[in-house]
C-alpha cells in the first residue's frame, strides 16, 4: 500500500471532538451511510483499517443493476440511484445512464427475457437490432434486450472521489484504525476509542470479526471471485454492462419466473464445467476502454487464496466466443470477495443505537447507498435527524473522541 492519501487521514480528532454519527468501514456502504447523515446536518467520523477503500467497492464490475432486482432489493436499488447520479456530478466521478444489455444465445433466454418484460423497462430486440446495440458475435446470438434506467460506475474511482468529497462537507476520516470492539455510543479501536451518539458497522464480511455471533446467524460467509480486466479489439465501444444467460440465473426479476427452469437446466447439463464455478459471464467496459471480465463464485468462511487457471481461462475463453475476437490480452487478475448470507442483506439494530449493515449477496453497489440511507433513517429518524447538540442533552450519549495521540499518523 502507497503513502497516505491526504484525504484519506485524521483531519480532527482530538479531544474534545465528537460525532452524531461514527461509521466503520470506508466501502460504499459506509460512505453512503457517512453521506446520508452529513447532508441532515450530523457530525460524522467514519473509521477505516486500511488508507484507502480497497475492499469489494473497488473490485466490483461498477454494474448498478436497478432493473434487474425485485422486492425490497429493487426499493433500495431505485432509493440509491438519485444518489449515484448526484454524487457523480458533485463528487465529480464517470458514471453513465447505460441501462443493461442482455445477449440471449438461445430462444429460452429469449422467453424468459420476454416474461420478465411484461412488468415493463425491458427493451427486446432481434439478433440484428442486437447486434447493433452491442459489439458481439451476431452468429451465436439469437437476440437480446436492454434493461431501461440502470447505471455503471467506475468502481476504481467512485470510492476514493466520494471520501474527498465528504471530506469538503466535513466528515473526518481516521485511517489505518481497526474497530475491535462496539459498545452503545463508543468503538473501540487500535488507537483508542471514537465516542459518538449512533453507530453504523458497515465492514462487509469482516463483521464476522467484528461481531461473529451476529455473522452466524446471518449465516455470514465469505464469497471470493475471480475476475479479469482485458484488452480486446471489439468492433464497437460496449456502452453498458452486458449480461448473459447465465447471468439471468441469479438475479431476482429472471430467478424467480418458472421460465427460468430450462434455462438452468439447458445451462448446466451443457456446461457442467461452467455450472461448477458458478459462473456469472458478464462484462463492463472502463473508460479507458478495457473490459471488466467475470466471475466465479465459491463460498468459505475462510476461502484459500489460491486461483485456479482453469477458472480464469474459461472467462477467457467465453469472452473470445461471445465476442467473436480471436485473441485478448489479460492486464490484471484479482479476487474479489464479498459476504454471502441467508438473505440478501443483514440489517440489524445489535445494540442500542448501533446498526450492523451489508449486502450479504453481490448487490452492494447497486443497493448499498439505499441500504445505508434507510439505515441512517432508522437510527436518527428519516424526517428528524438529530443535532450534536440534541444527543449531547440526552442520556446515554458520549459526546468526547478520546483518542490516543497516534492516530494522526
Ligand atoms: C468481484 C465482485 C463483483 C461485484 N460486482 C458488483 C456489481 O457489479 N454490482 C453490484 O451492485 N455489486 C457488485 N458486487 C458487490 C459489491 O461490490 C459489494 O456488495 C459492496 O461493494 C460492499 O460494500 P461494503 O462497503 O459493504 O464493503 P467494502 O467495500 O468491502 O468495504 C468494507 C470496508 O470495511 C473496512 N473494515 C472491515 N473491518 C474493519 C474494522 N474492524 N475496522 C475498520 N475498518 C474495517 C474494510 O477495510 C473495507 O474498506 C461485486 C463484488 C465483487 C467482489
Amino acid at each position: 500500500m502507497g503513502e497516505i492519501d491526504p484525504q484519506f487521514s485524521t483531519s480532527s480528532t482530538g479531544e474534545g471532538a465528537s460525532y452524531d454519527l461514527v461509521v466503520v468501514g470506508s466501502g460504499i456502504i459506509g460512505l453512503g451511510a457517512a453521506y446520508a447523515a452529513v447532508r441532515s446536518g450530523l457530525s460524522v467520523c467514519v473509521i477505516e483499517q486500511g488508507t484507502r477503500p480497497t475492499g469489494s467497492s473497488i473490485r466490483n464490475f461498477g454494474h448498478l443493476c436497478i432493473g434487474a432486482q425485485t422486492g425490497e432489493a429493487r426499493e433500495l436499488a431505485e432509493a440509491g440511484r438519485e444518489t449515484w447520479l448526484r454524487l457523480s456530478r458533485d463528487a465529480d466521478f464517470w458514471l453513465r445512464e447505460s441501462g443493461t444489455l442482455i445477449a440471449a444465445r438461445h430462444n429460452d433466454e429469449l422467453a424468459l427475457i420476454e416474461a420478465a418484460a411484461q412488468t415493463g423497462g425491458i427493451e427486446i430486440f432481434d439478433t440484428d437490432d442486437f447486434a447493433a446495440l452491442a459489439p458481439v458475435n451476431r452468429h451465436v446470438v439469437v437476440g437480446g434486450a436492454r434493461i431501461a434506467g440502470d447505471l455503471q460506475a467506475n468502481p476504481r474511482t467512485a470510492a476514493e472521489k466520494i471520501v474527498a468529497h465528504l471530506v469538503s462537507l466535513g466528515v473526518t476520516f481516521i485511517s489505518r484504525t481497526t474497530a475491535t470492539a462496539v459498545e452503545s455510543g463508543v468503538v473501540h479501536t487500535t488507537r483508542g476509542s471514537v465516542r459518538g451518539g449512533r453507530v453504523i458497522l458497515a465492514v462487509n464480511h469482516d463483521i464476522d470479526r467484528l461481531l461473529p455471533a451476529i455473522a452466524e446467524e446471518a449465516r455470514v460467509q465469505r464469497c471470493v471471485l475471480d475476475m479479469v480486466r482485458v484488452q480486446m479489439p471489439l468492433s464497437a465501444p460496449l456502452d453498458a454492462p452486458l449480461l448473459t444467460g447465465w447471468s439471468l440465473l441469479r438475479y431476482g426479476r429472471f430467478e424467480s419466473l418458472a421460465e427460468v427452469v430450462p434455462v438452468r437446466e439447458r445451462l448446466h447439463a451443457a456446461r457442467p464445467d461452467l455450472a461448477a464455478i458458478d459462473l456469472n459471464q458478464m462484462y463492463t467496459q472502463l473508460p479507458d476502454g478495457s473490459m471488466i471480465v467475470g466471475d466465479t463464485h465459491h463460498r468459505d468462511p475462510s476461502p484459500l487464496p489460491f486461483q485456479a487457471e482453469d477458472s480464469q481461462q474459461a472467462l477467457i475463453d467465453e469472452a473470445l466466443e461471445l465476442f467473436g475476437v480471436p485473441s485478448l490480452r489479460v492486464i490484471e487478475r484479482w479476487q474479489g470477495v464479498y459476504a454471502s448470507g441467508a438473505g440478501e442483506f443483514l440489517d440489524r439494530e445489535v445494540l442500542p443505537g448501533v446498526r450492523a449493515i451489508a449486502a450479504t449477496t453481490g448487490i452492494g453497489m447497486t443497493c448499498g447507498f439505499g441500504l445505508a440511507q434507510r439505515a441512517v433513517a432508522a437510527l436518527f429518524g428519516a424526517d428528524a435527524p438529530v443535532s450534536a447538540a440534541a444527543l449531547a442533552a440526552a442520556p446515554n450519549n458520549f459526546t468526547h473522541t478520546e483518542l490516543s495521540k497516534e492516530t494522526t499518523p
